[in-house]
């Protein structure tokens, strides 16, 4: 059974990744921090699709517990292995550089590049015995261009994009690729506080993105269609940034 593990996939883009995926034929494996509830209802629209989800929690950003839960479900589940990893959890705790906490440092970079590897190192290694296998990274447009007042954020996506391009280099030969999509502003609970109506006069397709529109190119990079890319970062930004 080919299933998918989709960290963050409790709510948006995360959910929206999780259902894409779902209509492509993967069982999913949603992994949330808090949120019990929106995981739950997350499994329950996948299932209304017809494919399995399991839910299972873990903070990505503990190590130490992202080994113990994750190897433990990969050891008890033979039948089933992860085909496509979605890195999607993250968080967003801006401050300009001059206030910003050593918490609000560690808690970003902690959970978006962190996470990245703690959770990967342990997949990768199953799709190493496969021979096959797609990670996909979900960095942002601020690791690309650098955003001021997320000095730790930019620097955590762009650690993800850096390790993107190695990892990619790395396992190739086995038929993994590594990619990642980088959104502009899309609209979720991590962008519930930004003035859409006045960010939107500066991307050029005037509105801020849906979850659905970066799932769309993440279900393309977890295609059988999208073989031959790998190391690569696609932005899917309205345009914002070029
Ligand atoms: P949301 O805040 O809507 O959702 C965040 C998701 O990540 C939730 O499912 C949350 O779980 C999970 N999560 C957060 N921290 C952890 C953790 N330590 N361990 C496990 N899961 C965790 O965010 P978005 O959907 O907007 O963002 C998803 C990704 O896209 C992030 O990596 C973000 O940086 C990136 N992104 C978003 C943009 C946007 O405009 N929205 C733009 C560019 C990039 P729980 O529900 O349990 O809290």
């Amino acid at each position: 059974m080919k299933f998918a593990l989709v960290t963050g996939g409790s709510r948006g883009i995360g959910r929206a990744v999780c259902l894409q995926l779902a209509d492509m034929g993967y069982n999913i494996l949603i992994n949330y921090k808090a949120n019990e509830k929106e995981a739950n209802n997350t499994k329950i629209l996948i299932e209304e699709k017809g494919l399995l989800a399991e839910i299972i929690q873990f903070d990505v950003a503990d190590r130490a517990q992202v080994q113990t839960v994750l190897t433990a479900w990969i050891e008890t589940n033979t039948d089933k292995t992860i085909e496509v990893l979605v890195n999607n959890a993250g968080i967003r705790e801006d401050a300009l550089m001059m206030w910003m906490k050593d918490e609000q440092w560690d808690n970003v970079l902690n959970t978006s590049l962190g996470g990245f590897f703690a959770v990967t190192r342990v997949v990768v290694n199953s799709m190493l015995m496969k021979k096959y296998g797609r990670i996909i990274n979900i960095v942002s447009l601020s690791g690309l261009k650098g955003l001021p007042g997320q000095t730790n954020y930019s620097a955590a996506k762009a650690g993800v994009i850096g390790a993107t391009k190695a990892l990619a280099q790395e396992i190739g030969r086995k038929g993994i690729t590594v990619n990642a999509v980088a959104p502009g502003f899309i609209k979720t609970d991590m962008t519930g506080d930004l003035n859409e109506a006045e960010l939107k006069n500066i991307i050029p397709l005037k509105r801020f993105g849906l979850p659905e529109e970066v799932a769309h190119t993440v279900g393309f990079l977890a295609s059988k269609g999208a073989a031959y890319i790998t190391g690569e970062v696609i932005s899917v930004n309205g345009g914002l940034y070029s």
